[in-house]
């Protein structure tokens, strides 16, 4: 199958003649358009090839598209080589890769190249062993046995018996690749396709209500497209429901594609996967993989070898001839988006690409986003409840708040907090310690009267910039000083929020000593094999504590536990960035879920000082719905999305003020060509310095997608023409359905 598709059975070399062709052909470089080739084979749009640039070779991808007129043969170079070794980029993958880069406004080339493996983006042929078995063709089985020679008598009275791999037919006769070949050429024997083993299915456990009522009506969908939210609380048996669908869908012989957040997810749950589905190929896609392993699943999906492809992000993009279905867990995540080259989300663009393929797509979480949750409720989503543990007996912990306006704090730490800790210590059980360190721009508060330092002209806060004694808009460039005292009641004490990360860590080992203490952060989790360890130890008993940031708020599986207390969280409260809240409730309430056993349930300790602050409040109560509902408005009135659509036009330089002027200067020039689109800015961003680089910034908002979108498609060849004067040093970014301001 891999090599009969193509025409030109060789690579190309020499000068263009009369007669070529022309073709459009993609390269990796941050340049808009397809250039045009000469060719002179026929050359299918997905096919790779190598293409002179400037002086350079280059890897390319020929795309569909027709070339310019008025182009003379002479102004055109000629493709050198067509790759041939594998069939052609499939139309759908070509189809998914132009729409990413039509609604990210990122060039074709490298958004083509970020979808395929690494293997595939160098300028070498890949040939994948043919690994089918040979047997004989109808042709061959009405042939007369050879006569002549032993050997070839040998293998033909094998082949009679049935179909051999090479190895097999090897060990015949020594000589078995050279006779197979001329067998093949002569259409005696030809490549059978191996019987795929059947569909097993390892022990699954009987559904509860809830779950038969979710998979019910995900098999009663009559089929196309068809976005599904599976809302289900933490440990609600979402991920049974998956594979029980699933396995429908591999009995009527689909392909199915599970995108998960985290790449130190995977192997819990290709585990879970492989149990369940004994004899059926996984592809796991992920950036951590030997790139040859990473190639080889890639190509396994791509021609029907694999069944399941489980994998990050990048994995939306691979290519599934019998693809059936699609599930993205934990749908909510932010690492579903990209945050640099290509900006896509992958939630996004599988419900794009389940959409043209008329697919179902099931997005579970126990905390939806709230795009989704405006998806559900404008009708184009349905959503099925998942609202009680999986275990029968298994409840939701009880969380409660500890006010620390009031309780006296020993190094940062509540009595009640510290108490709970010890006593858990005692009975050495496993306690975990949730702090935010997440880098919330710093917001002033006060503590008396729970004043914010909000932006006059718009309803975002202020950022202070501690260094310059500002407090500053980062939406639409306000500015002023920072008050010596609260403006609203007078106080002195106004203070930053979400301060102190590196006491609290420190205080813990302080006030207990005997802790044995694991920290878990970007920095402890960087080594390989890390997780494999801290779950090693974790299981084995040997931790007291657990104390970490955010990754805590994934969805590990640390056994069960009957502590978690949330210490800093504050600072998702009033946050610069209009998402903080959102996020902050979903980290919440995921490292909640981690409390709670079957036979108790567990605690949640939230030390805060706005314990009446409504997101705590329906983290008391369980209610993500009412806490959305009311977000969601929150968001209307704003302004923001997801009522309205964003996009987000970054520059940066070694210097604030010419990534500034830059954005000032683009705004002038483009001001009359945004109609409907609001325009604010340009303001510092909020992470202002990254890597030696200042960086400013342009909201761009529009209540109708299209707009903003016909609006964007003009930005591009301005920006680059701009930009040029402004030198190298000077870079700018779209950034569509930003995720972080
Ligand atoms: P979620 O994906 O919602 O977090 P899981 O599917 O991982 O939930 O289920 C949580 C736990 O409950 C797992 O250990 C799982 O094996 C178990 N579980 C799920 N469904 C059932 C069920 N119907 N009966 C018994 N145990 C179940
Ligand atoms: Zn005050
Ligand atoms: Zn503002």
């Amino acid at each position: 199958m891999a090599q009969s598709l193509v025409g030109a059975g060789f690579a190309v070399k020499g000068k263009f003649t009369v007669g070529s062709q022309r073709v459009q052909v993609v390269v990796d470089l941050p340049l808009f358009g397809a250039f045009t080739y000469l060719s002179h084979f026929d050359v299918i749009p997905g096919q790779r090839v190598t293409v002179p640039f400037g002086k350079r070779q280059l890897c390319g991808v020929a795309v569909t598209g027709i070339p310019p007129e008025g182009l003379s043969d002479s102004q055109l170079k000629t493709i050198d080589q067509v790759f041939d070794g594998l069939p052609p980029l499939p139309a759908d993958f070509l189809a998914l890769t132009e729409f990413a880069a039509a609604y990210y406004h990122y060039p074709l080339g490298p958004t083509l190249f970020t979808a395929l493996p690494t293997g595939l983006r160098e300028a070498r042929d890949i040939t994948p062993v043919d690994e089918r078995p040979f047997g004989l063709s109808e042709l061959g089985q009405a042939s007369q046995p050879p006569a002549r020679q032993r050997a070839r008598l040998a293998l033909w009275q094998a082949l009679c018996d049935g179909p051999l791999t090479q190895a097999q037919a090897r060990l015949v006769t020594p000589q078995a690749g050279k006779i197979l070949a001329d067998w093949l050429a002569e259409g005696l024997v030809l490549r059978v396709t191996a019987e795929k083993p059947a569909l097993q299915l390892g022990s699954a456990p009987q559904l509860n209500a809830d779950q038969q009522a979710a998979l019910d009506a995900l098999l009663a969908q009559p089929g196309g497209f068809q976005p599904w939210l599976l809302h289900g609380i933490t440990g609600s048996g979402k991920t049974e429901v998956y594979l029980q669908r699933i396995a429908h869908s591999l009995a009527a012989g689909q392909q199915v594609l599970v995108l998960v957040p985290e790449i130190n997810l995977t192997p819990q749950l290709v585990e879970r996967f492989i149990q369940r589905f004994p004899a059926t190929r996984i592809a796991v896609q992920h950036s951590q993989l030997a790139e040859g392993e990473r190639l080889r699943n890639w190509l396994d999906a791509w021609q029907g070898r694999a069944d399941i492809v489980i994998g990050t992000r990048l994995s939306v993009f691979t290519p599934m001839p019998r693809l059936g279905l699609i599930v993205v867990d934990e749908e909510h995540d932010g690492s579903f988006k990209q945050q640099d080259g290509l900006r896509y989300h992958a939630r996004d663009l599988a419900i794009w690409r389940a959409h043209r393929a008329g697919l179902p797509i099931i997005l579970g979480s126990a905390t939806p986003s709230l795009e989704t949750v405006a998806n559900v409720e404008a009708g184009r989503y349905r959503q099925l409840k998942l609202s009680q543990r999986a275990h029968g007996a298994a409840r939701l912990p009880q969380v409660r708040l500890v006010d620390t306006r009031r309780a006296k704090l020993t190094e940062g730490l509540s009595d009640p907090v510290i108490k709970a800790l010890a006593a858990r210590l005692e009975r050495r059980e496993m306690s975990l310690v949730f702090i935010n360190r997440r880098g919330f721009a710093p917001v002033l508060a006060c503590s008396d009267c729970g004043w914010t330092s909000g932006c006059p002209r718009c309803s975002t806060r202020l950022v202070l910039h501690l260094l310059e004694r500002k407090l500053r808009c980062h939406h639409c460039g306000w500015e002023e000083a920072v008050p010596h005292a609260c403006p609203e009641c007078g106080a002195p004490d106004i203070k930053p929020l979400g301060e102190g990360t590196q006491r609290l860590e420190s205080a813990l080992g302080r006030l207990f000593p005997t802790a044995r203490i694991l920290r878990i952060d970007r920095d402890t989790t960087q080594r390989k094999q890390a997780w494999e360890e801290i779950y090693r130890q974790v299981h084995a008993g040997e931790v007291d504590m657990l104390v970490g940031t955010q990754m805590l708020a994934k969805g590990h599986d640390f056994g069960t536990l009957s502590l978690v207390t949330v210490l800093n969280a504050d600072g998702g409260l009033y946050s610069a960035d209009y998402r903080a809240s959102e996020r902050l409730f979903a980290q919440l309430t995921q490292v909640a879920g981690r409390a709670g056993r079957a036979d108790a349930p567990g605690e949640v300790l939230v030390q805060t000082q706005w314990p009446d602050h409504p997101l705590y409040q329906a983290l008391v109560a369980h209610d993500f719905d009412g806490f959305a509902a009311s977000l969601l408005q929150e968001r209307r009135q704003a302004a923001f999305p997801p009522s309205v659509h964003q996009a987000l036009l970054r520059a940066d330089a070694t210097e604030l003020a010419q990534a500034t002027a830059f954005l000032t200067q683009i705004r002038s020039q483009v001001q009359n060509l945004a109609a409907g689109v609001l325009i604010s800015g340009p303001a510092p961003a909020l992470m202002v310095r990254l890597a030696n680089r200042e960086r400013a910034q342009l909201v761009l908002e529009c209540a109708n997608r299209q707009q903003l979108h016909q609006f964007l498609d003009q930005l591009p060849p301005l920006l680059d023409q701009l930009a040029r004067q402004y030198g190298r040093g000077l870079r700018w970014s779209l950034d569509v359905d930003p995720q972080e301001m």
